[in-house]
């Protein structure tokens, strides 16, 4: 992300690349640092081999994201001694949080570690760093303290594109068995409603036109809103759908329970709340529901999906879906594949169970071997490929609005998100990022679709 200097500084300014892995709420997490290192003189590059600071913002989710991680540093290790340069190298983030000063054990190389929780110390961790020459391990959970740091005002204008990210709602308390939110990120924080709404109208006046509101459980996103009436996440949507200028709402990711009352009616009501929901159910199996500590069963997930549809019924699903958990037999792998079938799905991720230290889940017996996760896996996919195809290519002929994003690989087309998250190329003639046109789909691809505007 593009972090620019303050003011002209008379020496040459410190450079940072960040490299961010994981879920959306990482990308906003690097922006964030990028943010707060540029208050400190800092300026962003994408060169590697330019850096002064390496930050990489890492993901814990899965086995191989870590792995990812520690092979990542063996190449900074090289490439720190072959260049001789004095290259401050920082891990952020949930293996951070995780893995603490076994990272350092691991890496001796690292000289910061810092969680999702404590990166608006960074200054003053890199003061410490440079005081003491020893690595700096920081990883409390003070959520509610980074946020009000963040939510000072900045001195600065913020520049995103078209399409921006802001959490709202950090950390878990649902404690599913297989998984370490929980532990990562800390218990579940709300930040307030009249910040949000403040972050929001700063985006829009910086050319922001769409805004994806994030939570690890953002639909339990609540807090006191404005004449002191308490807010669930459809009021919160409903707010920010009055900021004059902002087109466009969404919000990820959401847990069955938490779908109110009041959210579903949002999706019918509100004209800006765009229609597309990535709602997890992981598996369709009620044992292995229980077993994963969801807390609800599957009938009580297609019923759900039901009464959205009955408040918009164009509205485009998507899901996770995790094979392979302990204990899934074929019948709960069939019972999976059953609810798939008829909920039916735009858009979906899935993976093989990957167990988790300090999780429930993993000290289970029974495992299911990796040949079995691996063909499960293959199934489900296969199926969900084509309900994602058969949805695209039900788009054909439609119009669709897209609001314009990125320039394409070809002269004089730009790249836009038609209303459920699918990238369309068009040749906009006179049009730019940040336009909404009209676009009636011709063709479609594996991952995107083309089409030629229409009149408004
Ligand atoms: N809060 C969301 C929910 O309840 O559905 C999910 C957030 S989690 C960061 C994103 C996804 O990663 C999960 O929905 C799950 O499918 C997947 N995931 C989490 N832990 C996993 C594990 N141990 N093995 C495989 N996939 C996992
Ligand atoms: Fe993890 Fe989501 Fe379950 Fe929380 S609700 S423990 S974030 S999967």
């Amino acid at each position: 992300m593009p972090v620019t200097p303050q003011e002209t500084p008379s020496v040459a300014p410190s450079k940072v690349f960040i490299k961010t892995y994981g879920c959306q709420m990482n990308v906003y997490d690097s922006e964030r640092m990028g943010e707060v290192l540029n208050e400190s003189g800092y300026v962003s590059t994408e060169t590697l081999e330019d850096a002064d600071l390496v930050i990489l913002n890492t993901c814990h989710i899965r086995e191989k994201a870590a792995e990812k991680v520690y092979s990542e540093l063996g190449r900074l290790r090289k490439l720190k001694s072959r260049s001789g340069r004095d290259m401050k190298i920082a891990v952020a983030g949930c293996v951070a949080q995780a893995e603490g000063e076994e990272i350092v054990r691991r890496a001796p190389v690292v000289d910061l570690v810092f969680g999702p929780q404590t990166y608006h110390r960074l200054p003053d961790l890199l003061d410490r760093h440079r005081d003491t020459g020893a690595a700096v391990i920081e990883t409390e959970l003070p959520v509610d303290e980074k946020f009000a740091v963040l939510d000072a005002p900045s001195t600065k204008p913020v520049k995103r594109g078209v399409a921006a990210f802001v959490t709202v709602q950090e950390g878990c308390d649902k404690f599913c068995t297989f998984c370490v939110v929980p532990y990562t990120r800390g218990a579940e924080f709300s930040r307030p409603a009249d910040r949000i709404l403040a972050e929001a109208r700063k985006l829009v006046d910086a050319g922001v036109r769409e805004i994806t509101l994030l939570g690890q459980n953002v639909n339990a996103w609540h807090g006191s809103g404005l004449a002191g009436h308490d807010w669930t996440l459809g009021h919160l949507l409903d707010a920010l759908s009055d900021v004059d200028g902002l087109e466009r709402l969404r919000y990820t990711t959401s847990h069955p329970r938490d779908m109110d009352d009041d959210l579903i009616a949002a999706h019918g009501a509100n004209p800006k709340l765009m229609p597309y929901l990535h709602l997890p159910v992981q598996s369709g199996s009620d044992t292995i529901l229980k077993a994963m500590n969801r807390k609800h069963t599957a009938a009580e997930y297609i019923e759900l999906v039901r009464r959205i549809r009955d408040a918009r019924p164009d509205i485009a699903m998507s899901s996770d879906f995790i094979v392979g958990f302990p204990g899934e037999t074929d019948a709960d792998f069939a019972a999976t594949m059953d609810l798939v079938a008829q909920v039916t799905y735009a858009q979906a991720f899935s993976f093989k169970y990957s167990p988790r230290p300090g999780t429930p889940a993993s000290t289970e017996a029974a495992q299911v071997p990796e040949d079995v996760k691996t063909q499960r896996l293959a199934d489900l996919q296969a199926v969900l490929g084509k309900q994602q195809a058969a949805f695209n290519a039900a788009c054909t002929g439609r119009v669709l609005d897209v609001l314009l994003e990125k320039p394409g690989r070809q002269k004089g087309q730009l790249i836009g998100r038609s209303p459920y998250l699918q990238s369309v190329y068009i040749d906009a003639g006179d049009h730019v990022i940040g336009d909404t046109v009209r676009v009636a789909i011709e063709s479609v691809g594996p991952n995107s679709l083309t089409g030629h505007m229409v009149e408004a």
